[in-house]
């Protein structure tokens, strides 16, 4: 089975009434912030020691292997060190400790970018920035833009993982900021084409997105079927211009890029603020009182979960992301990095796993037209040769095996667990 053939898409209950509407709540007061020094596997240079002062949008930290990205710092006040927590990768990694010295003073060193930047000026500015990816990926944006292969940039605002709404409502907060960021990717694409994709439910949105790009030519918005994996970018870019790609969307003259990624460029056009803060939706059962909240960076999960009525069982899962695509984590010590949109917290079911059916609905509906169940069996066999024909490194771990199956197998684990044998295998 090839890429999107079969099924492969599906509505499943978004959950998103539980926060698109409420109040937005704000972390402010915290005492310290803990900035996560954490870019794969990539080495991070501490540029801060104990004792120094810092000030929002100071420069503290920097990736340098073969991508560049400056971290900053999120309040100002006085760094206390690197301390070991857990992080999204559930190892002990190094965080920037930063106490709060409650004044949030900005940066003297803050520079903005005017509408009319070339294209160049606009790359540079977004690596100047340390602008990452803030739909999950965390990828650095400038390197994506260093093509003139571009034909069709797509701004994906389709947030089709269950219970996140924190683009939809950085949409509805920062019109301006996505107007300017929209905009100016659209320059530094240098494609002929700007395609603006929501879902076709956010009948609220949707004119609101009209109306904000009705000047802007060849910016039109798209809206999409309510479908999961919408929001992944091989569906979306399918979606609206029927290609396929092997690695990357630029393969196919794309460029897809999220919406909140978008709207942290125009902030940092208009104010040079990088990305210090970010707006999380903490939901799910195992959270008393969802809400989406504003934070800096650095804040621990635990402060959210807190701040939104605490835990509601004794027992509960914390996902870091939505609960299809993202990772649990064993402590709520983690703390929202640059590309955090969401934290969703599960009350904890024990399930008995039944025997399999051989029903296929895991292979109808993979996406990335995998076969998950023999993913899954060839791993549990240990058979590597097979593994390798069945292509689990194509897995995209969207839990759609998962969340489909009757039996209530852990598919996607088990694929993910063949992934990670067979990136074991690679290195010898
Ligand atoms: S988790 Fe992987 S194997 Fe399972 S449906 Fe998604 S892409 Fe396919
Ligand atoms: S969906 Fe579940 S029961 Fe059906 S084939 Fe896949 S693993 Fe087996």
């Amino acid at each position: 089975m090839s890429f999107l053939i079969g099924p492969m898409r599906k509505h499943i209950n978004g959950h998103k009434e539980l926060t698109a509407h409420n109040e937005l709540l704000k972390v402010e007061n915290i005492d310290k912030v803990y900035i996560p020094l954490v870019m794969g596997n990539a080495k991070i240079d501490v540029l801060v020691k104990e004792g120094d002062l810092v000030k929002i949008g100071d420069k503290i930290a920097e990736r340098n292997d073969h991508f560049n990205v400056p971290i900053f710092a999120s309040v100002s006040g006085k760094v206390l060190g690197i301390e070991k927590r857990q992080a999204t990768n559930l190892r002990p990694s190094d965080h920037i400790v930063i106490e709060n010295d409650g004044k949030y003073e900005k940066s003297a060193s803050l520079s903005t970018l005017g509408p009319d930047a070339s294209k160049d000026e606009i790359i540079a500015f977004m690596k100047e920035k340390g602008l990452v990816g803030c739909g999950g990926a965390g990828f650095p944006t400038y390197v994506k833009y260093q093509t003139d292969k571009c034909e069709t940039l797509i701004i994906n605002a389709v947030e089709c993982e269950p219970y996140i709404t924190s683009d939809a409502r950085g949409i509805v907060l920062y019109k301006e900021y996505l107007k300017e960021g929209v905009l100016a990717m659209f320059k530094a694409s240098s494609a002929k084409v700007c395609y603006v994709a929501i879902k076709e439910t956010k009948k609220d949105l949707i004119p609101e997105l009209v109306e904000l790009f009705k000047d802007a030519q060849n910016v039109e918005v798209k809206p999409v079927p309510d479908v999961y994996p919408m929001g992944w970018e091989r569906t979306v870019l399918y979606e609206l211009i029927h290609k396929r790609y092997d690695k990357l969307p630029i393969e196919v003259g794309c460029i897809v890029s999220n919406a909140t990624t978008a709207i942290m460029l125009g902030k940092a056009m208009m104010t040079g603020e990088p990305i210090t803060e970010k707006i999380v939706t903490v939901s799910g059962d195992g959270v008393k009182e969802p809400h989406n909240v504003l934070c800096p960076v650095g804040t621990p999960y635990k402060t959210l979960i807190d701040m939104c009525g605490g835990y509601s069982a004794e027992e509960v899962e914390v996902i870091s992301g939505g609960p299809m695509m993202g990772g649990a984590v064993t402590k709520d010590e983690v703390t929202v990095g640059l590309a955090c949109n969401a934290v969703t917290v599960l009350k904890y079911h024990k399930v008995e796993a039944l025997k399999c059916l051989r029903c296929g609905q895991c292979v109808e509906h993979c996406p990335s037209g995998l076969e998950p169940v023999n993913i899954s069996n060839a791993y549990k066999a240990n058979d590597i040769d097979r593994l390798e024909k069945l292509r689990p490194m194509d897995c995209i771990e969207c839990g759609m095996c998962t969340y489909i199956c009757p039996s209530k197998i852990e598919v996607t684990e088990n694929v993910r667990k063949a992934k990670r044998a067979m990136a074991l295998r690679a290195k010898k």
